[in-house]
């Protein structure tokens, strides 16, 4: 089979790296125009309909369902198309983010994820769609996932059923430097309420109950537990709503926080401990507690090695050069809900440069993302995404052997519960 000739395969590859270029204007409008216009998590309409827009008028082909699942996710899926007719066809995922974030616009460019993925996606289609010989069929399916900033659309469509059937999953994302694997957190955010009672700071303070001395003793108890924590594990959080007049005993007052911890086995110990600070604050004060935890936790990002080797080869081919600085490797960075997808499906989720060294979340960044400088480097990493996705699709063995580390990796976090503390996780229960 002609396939297993590596000049071929090369050609292959080739061919996706002209199909990117050839729309490359297309796709910087695309950007462009969700970078223009940036929604904050689940309300990214005009973002979700610009995309659908692009595989609809502007691609052929391609089956699209608007308001997929969730009011703005999508979903743009192409065959499945090649292959002899005696194998089960491939379906390849790309995942686009389109989510801005408040006050300051793209900050973490995910315009450049919705293009990437795009752009990836139309890469592959077309080289599969002309190779007459293509030894697999196969099925590309994009998937617009939104509120990556907030509340986690990816986990709502795991919930959903959007990911079944999917046999690898890619997407890149902005950063400062190019790396197929930054250790990702797993994460659980709790918004804290306290209740007390208003009266006259000045005239009858003994009638009152302080709600903002709860939030007070909440904030410093957590500061406290801080120092008994592992030390890659984070805590923090503000006074999001904190009274509203010095001469009122405040009657309600709101705190948010983020837990953090390396491994999702650590979260139900982190909440455990977080809720002695916050509960005890109340009993202390003698307000009324409720604490609302959000409804997704994420987890950490799974490793894939075979996917991500395949990425850096295919990344250096392209003149990527990966990030050797251990203070960056190691180090825990943010969290995505692509740690979800990382538990089920075999993926991955790798950095890239953007030709700036702003720092994401800063509104120099929100500038990097919508430069045109940012285009070349965009568009490089869907290319790397692509031939990834080729290699995969040419090679059942690799497919196989991700499929395998998945299943290792899954084993090896349940194998691990609770180790890195030593104590048992608590049992989740239905809080109000
Ligand atoms: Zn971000
Ligand atoms: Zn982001």
């Amino acid at each position: 089979m002609g396939m297993a000739n590596n000049a071929v395969f090369q050609e292959l590859k080739h061919k996706v790296g002209d199909v990117i270029d050839g729309a490359q204007d297309r796709l910087h409008r695309l950007s462009t125009d969700i970078w223009s216009c940036p929604e904050t998590a689940e309300q990214e309409y005009k973002s979700h309909d610009r995309l659908v827009a692009f595989f609809e008028q502007e691609e052929t082909g391609w089956t699209v369902d608007s308001h997929y699942k969730l009011a703005t996710a999508f979903r743009a899926t192409w065959g499945p198309a090649g292959g002899t007719g005696d194998n089960d066809s491939i379906h390849v995922g790309f995942l686009c983010e389109y989510d801005a974030l408040p006050g300051i616009g793209h900050a973490c460019g995910h315009n450049l994820i919705a293009e990437l993925g795009a752009a990836a996606a139309i890469g592959l289609k077309a080289v599969v769609e002309s190779t007459p010989d293509f030894p697999v069929a196969v099925q590309v399916t994009v998937l617009g996932t939104p509120a990556e900033e907030d509340e986690g659309g990816k986990i709502d469509l795991i919930r959903e059923g959007a990911f079944d059937g999917l046999d690898v999953v890619f997407m890149a994302h902005p950063s400062q430097e190019d790396a197929s694997w930054l250790p990702d957190m797993a994460v659980q955010s709790v918004k804290v309420r306290y209740h007390g009672k208003e009266t006259h700071a000045a005239a009858y303070p003994w009638k009152g109950v302080n709600a903002l001395d709860a939030a007070v003793l909440a904030y410093n108890s957590v500061s406290v537990l801080r120092q008994q924590l592992k030390p890659d594990w984070r805590i923090h959080g503000i006074i999001s709503h904190g009274g509203v007049k010095p001469n009122i005993i405040p009657a309600y007052t709101e705190l948010e926080y983020y837990l953090r911890a390396p491994a999702r086995k650590d979260i139900p110990i982190f909440k455990a401990k977080a809720e002695m600070c916050f509960r005890s604050a109340a009993v202390a004060t003698g307000c009324e507690v409720e604490l609302e935890f959000a409804r997704n936790v994420f987890h950490n990002v799974l490793r894939n090695p075979t996917l991500l080797r395949l990425y850096e080869l295919n990344g250096e081919a392209l003149g990527m050069e990966f990030t050797t600085d251990e203070e960056v490797l190691t180090n825990p960075s943010g969290s995505t809900d692509f740690g979800n997808v990382s538990f089920i499906v075999p993926g991955i989720h790798p950095y890239f440069y953007i030709g700036s060294n702003a720092l994401n979340h800063t509104e120099k960044y929100t500038e990097a993302a919508g430069d045109h400088k940012a285009q070349f480097y965009t568009l490089r990493a869907a290319k790397a995404l692509a031939m990834t996705a080729l290699d995969v699709l040419l090679c059942p063995e690799l497919l196989q052997m991700a499929r395998n580390e998945l299943k290792e990796a899954n084993l090896k976090e349940e194998q691990t519960l609770g180790m890195s503390t030593g104590e048992k996780p608590v049992e989740e229960e239905a809080r109000p």
